[in-house]
This record gives C-alpha cells, structure tokens and sequence, in this order.
C-alpha cells in the first residue's frame, strides 16, 4: 500500500479557466503563462492540454522551453527573463524562442550575437525590478534598429499593484510617456490587470494564477465569484484517530492544547509534501467532505486536525488539503502566504494524477 496523498491535476478545469481568460480578454492574444513547472502542475502536461487554444506559452527556463519543442510545441515560446548568457542565444535561435530583454547587456550580447529574432523590451514603469528606464529604451530601439537584429519589436511592462488598491493608472501613464505616440504591439496585463482592468488587455494578455484556478485578489473577488475552478486538488487520508483529554498538548512544541477532551485526526501530509510548515492552528482542511481545521504545528509527513462534529471517521477517511471543495485561496491566506506559493512548493514526492486529459 502506497502513502495516501496525491494531487489531482483537473484539465478541464484548465481549459475552462483558459476560456474564461479568452472571454474576458477576447480581442487579445493569450500567453498561457507556464513558469515554474506550470506553477507545480506539470509544465509539459498543462501545454498539451492548452494547445489547442492558447496563442502561445511564457516561461523562465530555458530547459523547459526546448523540453516544449521537443513534445512538438509549435506556438510561440517567450523566455520572460530572456537569457542568462550570451551563449544561450544560438539556442533561443535554433528553438524559436521569443526572449525578454530588460538589461543592457542583453542587447550588448545580441548585437554581439549577431542574430536576428524577434524581441519583447521590457519596460520599467514603477515597478523597479527589471526593465528598461526611458532613456535606456531610447538607446536600445536606436541600436537595435540600426544592428537590424529584431524582427519584431513588442514592448511589454509589469504591473505591481494590479491587485492593490494603487491599482495600474501610474503605471499605464508612464508606459504611454515612454511609448511617446509610437506603434508598439503591447504586452501588459497579468490575471489581476486583465480581469480588473480591461484598458491594459492590449495585444498580448499574460495570465499564470488565474489558469490554474485560484483568484489574483482573494480578499476582493473569490476564485468561484470570477468562475475560476481549481485545477489542483491536493488529497490525502486519515491514519490514525485519538481521543485526546483536556490539557493534552498536540505536536512539536504543543503549541495547541485541548481545553476539552476531543477527537484528533492525523493526515498524511506535511511540509515534506509542501503544506505550509507556517500554516497556524485554525487552517481550513476538510475531512469527509466537512470543513474543519488544523491543530498545532505542522511535520514533515503529517498533520493534526480537529474532528469535533466528525466523531464517526476514522482512519482511511478522505482530508481534502485544497482544490476541489476548499479554495487555495483560503489555506494560503490562513497561512499567510498566497496560492502561487502552495501550488509551486507541491513536493516531487506527491504522487500526480491527471483526470480528464
Ligand atoms: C508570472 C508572470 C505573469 C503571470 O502573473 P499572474 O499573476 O500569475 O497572472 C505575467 N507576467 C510576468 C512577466 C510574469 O513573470
């Protein structure tokens, strides 16, 4: 008998979030984007299953680019950090790949290279993290221009407080000073912006969280008020049932302690699966289709939860960590931390299963 926990990988759920992304952003073309193992949903599987229907995939890896190819991927590919060494260009050539550019010196390397691809300039409009300042994109059209090695030239930003109260307006202005009248195919909006701010949809969307199910501003609009459904469900079962008496300390550190006597659950997932170790007495689980919640700190391979009210389950009974029937959205914020980061920190140990391919 194997552990019981596993994540289930719902690809018509994918596809269903990718149609509501086409819906909302219907005159734009969409980079489905695919970073980060797909954001722990299996990069080669989550292409596959949106091939048909996506305009093309955005990542960071390289390696993950070719692997693309490789399956006979044949949509457009965006490094969205471009290269790393100028030695990688000749790969980026050879498997058609769009890179990013954000900093001089890649323009140095591909001027140097010499090749000739198609380019996006990133630019930098208050977010200050990469990207070109006005008068660096200036020198590098000027250069570029007159080394001839950009076939096409897309100009795209990213936006810091698309799901803040801040929201774009600063941002979209400077984009628009920068672009100063010029005509630029534009790649701008993230899921946040996209859905909140349909002004920044432009030619090219870039949705990642929003594919995969889980909401951009959980404090906002719930993942099912935007008709997001989850795409990952991360399952596993009881094995073992205690009763515990009043002053009973529960885990490391008993940092939960019973005031009355109470039934405990022990599931079989931990931070070694990618649960949150921070994620505090009180996080939301659901055991036999009910809501409940975890007890105490969180271990490597397992985690307590409360069965008051589920007095009648015992070992071998189904715990739903997230996904279908409880949001991401709300063990990360009981966690304090987002659903990008559960989904991408899913451990390789957890056994996957893909339904509805
Ligand atoms: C990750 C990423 C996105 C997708 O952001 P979501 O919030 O997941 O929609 C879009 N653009 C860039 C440049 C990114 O790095």
């Amino acid at each position: 008998m194997s552990r019981p926990i596993h994540a289930y990988l719902d690809w018509a759920a994918l596809r269903h979030n990718h149609a509501r992304v086409r819906q909302v952003a219907n005159h734009s073309n969409i980079w489905s984007v695919i970073k980060a193992n797909a954001y722990g949903h299996r990069v080669l599987s989550v292409a596959r299953a949106l091939q048909k229907v996506t305009n093309g995939f955005a990542l960071i890896e390289l390696d993950s680019a070719i692997a693309l190819r490789k399956a006979g991927i044949r949509q457009p590919i965006l490094l969205l950090e471009g290269f790393y060494q100028p030695d990688e260009l000749p790969l980026l050539a050879k498997w058609e790949l769009t890179p990013v550019l954000h900093a001089l010196w890649q323009v140095d390397a591909l001027i140097a290279a010499p090749l000739r691809l198609p380019v996006y300039l990133k630019l930098d409009t208050g977010m200050h993290r990469l990207g070109f300042t006005a008068a660096e994109f200036e020198n590098v059209l000027a250069r570029l221009e007159a080394a001839g090695c950009a076939t096409s030239i897309t100009v795209m930003t990213h936006f810091a407080d698309a799901d803040e109260d801040r929201g774009i307006a600063a941002q979209m202005s400077h984009l628009h000073s920068m672009i100063n009248g010029r005509e630029f195919p534009l790649s701008l909006a993230n899921s946040a912006a996209l859905l909140r701010f349909p002004e920044s949809q432009a030619d090219w969307v870039r949705p990642g969280i929003m594919l995969y199910g889980a909401s951009p501003f959980p404090t906002r609009q719930s993942a099912a008020e935007l008709d997001l459904r989850p795409v990952m469900t991360l399952a596993s079962e009881l094995i073992s049932v205690r009763d515990i008496t009043a002053g009973n300390r529960v885990g490391y550190g008993g940092t939960f302690v019973a005031e009355q006597p109470m039934r405990i659950g022990i599931v079989a997932c931990g931070y070694a699966d990618g649960y949150p170790r921070h994620a505090p007495t009180g996080t939301p689980v659901l055991v036999a289709g009910q809501r409940t919640r975890t007890l105490g700190r969180v271990s490597m391979d397992k985690l307590c939860v409360d069965l008051t009210g589920l007095e009648k389950v015992g070992a071998g009974e189904a715990v739903t960590l997230w996904g279908e029937g409880l949001p991401a959205d709300d063990v990360a914020t009981a966690a304090g931390t987002v659903a990008y980061e559960l989904f991408c920190a899913l451990a390789p140990r957890v056994p996957i299963i893909e339904v509805n391919q």
